[in-house]
């Protein structure tokens, strides 16, 4: 249980659809990474496979994110489905696997989620970044989902961390 390096892109790890996670892995893998989102005091989010763990585990918290609203706390999501979801609104996003660059992306604005310990409705940023981590979990990262990488892919002014 400790901290660990997040893989960048282009790791071939981040490109991977990950497996349903056994609950063998779980303990670990979450302990590992709340270790490693606590360790980056900014992180609002981490997926397995951003740990080189290609299982279905992510941990998202948006509490006292400024952007935050309305919020779950602490999520431990362990093989997280998108039960529905409503709306859909165009918004920034960074990721700690592609230091250098935000985007505008497209998502939902209100998801319904079960995963391994029940489930829950989520919506504004913190449904966002659910989204986000989700789709890591089948490789997708936030650059395959804009709709223009000329207009809508945008070069960070500051690095932090
Ligand atoms: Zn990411």
């Amino acid at each position: 249980m400790s901290a660990r390096e997040v893989l960048l892109y282009p790791d071939r790890r981040l490109k991977e659809v990950a497996l349903p996670a056994q609950s063998a892995d779980v303990e670990r893998v979450e302990a590992d990474l709340i270790d490693t989102m606590d360790s980056l005091g900014h992180c609002v989010g981490l997926a397995a496979p951003q740990l080189g763990e290609l299982v279905r585990i992510v941990v998202v918290d948006v509490s006292g994110h400024p952007k935050a609203g309305d919020h779950n706390g602490r999520l431990v999501l362990v093989n997280p489905v998108l039960a529905g979801s409503e709306g859909s609104k165009v918004g920034r996003e960074g990721c700690l696997s592609i230091p250098d660059l935000t985007a505008n992306v497209r998502r939902a604005e209100t998801i319904a989620v079960e995963h391994a310990g029940g489930s829950f409705e989520s919506s504004g940023f913190e449904a966002r970044c659910i989204q986000h981590e989700m789709d890591h979990l089948d490789g997708i990262l936030f650059l395959d989902r804009v709709a223009s990488l000329v207009d809508d892919v945008f070069r960070r002014k500051t690095y932090s961390g």
